[in-house]
């Protein structure tokens, strides 16, 4: 029997390890995150027409205008967060196809997700779930605000390009929690880390990215 899971050809685990060394090659260090990049079914969070390139180090469309993030940028927004983290719960902006939420769920406690388009949601819920992840809490809605509710976070990711730091998320953030966040243009932004220090907020760049926007408003 073919366990989905594993896959077969172009989504076998020898395609996978040239991936993990690929991003190896380019500057990823935390076996942790490596790891997951490994473990993680990328073939499953794109159309079926998309499996056998799941693998390459590249952005691919999931419909609804929007793109499950590369490899390279989620391996290193992964390990910017977590280095050196001392916490248990992650807000994520821009939950998607899910990818990203994936290869933090099993690094982290618990993750509260954030998605502005319900159907996306929806079948982001299913498959994660499908995967045994269940360390996930969804939610359709604004990423600008944030979710209060559950915060303050020790961590918190955005993966859509916001024009300016969001103030919500920045209230959100525990002491030392880290908010990584790619913050510009589109067509390129830097992709920042700010770390909550006791009187003021301490301001990384960690290179250029390129995301689809984090939408105001409805
Ligand atoms: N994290 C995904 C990539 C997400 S693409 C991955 O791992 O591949 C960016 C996502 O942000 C899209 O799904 C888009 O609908 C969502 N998004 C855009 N603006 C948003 C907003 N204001 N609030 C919440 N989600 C938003």
């Amino acid at each position: 029997m073919i366990d989905v899971k594993q896959g077969i050809g172009m989504t076998s685990k020898r395609t996978r390890d040239r991936l993990v060394q690929r991003l190896r090659d380019q500057g990823i260090r935390s076996e942790a995150v490596l790891g997951q990049i490994c473990d993680v079914p990328r073939h499953l969070f794109v159309d079926e027409a998309l499996a056998s390139r799941a693998y390459e180090d590249t952005a691919l469309p999931i419909g609804l205008g929007q793109t499950i993030s590369q490899p390279y940028v989620v391996a290193r927004m992964t390990e910017a967060l977590l280095n050196g983290f001392q916490g248990e719960t992650v807000l994520e902006i821009g939950t998607g196809c899910g990818y990203q939420t994936a290869v933090l769920a099993a690094l982290v406690k618990r993750i509260y997700t954030v998605e502005r388009i319900p159907e996306l949601l929806r079948k982001t819920r299913q498959r994660l779930r499908d995967l045994d992840i269940y360390n996930v809490q969804f939610r359709p809605g604004d990423g600008w605000e944030g979710w209060r509710k559950y915060g303050p976070y020790d961590g918190i990711i955005v993966t859509a390009a916001a024009d300016e730091i969001p103030e919500r998320l920045l209230e959100q953030l525990s002491a030392n929690g880290r908010l990584i966040i790619p913050v510009g243009p589109p067509g390129g932004q830097e992709l920042t880390m700010v770390t909550n220090r006791d009187d003021h907020y301490e301001q990384v760049s960690l290179g250029l990215v390129s995301f689809v926007p984090l939408v105001r408003g409805k």
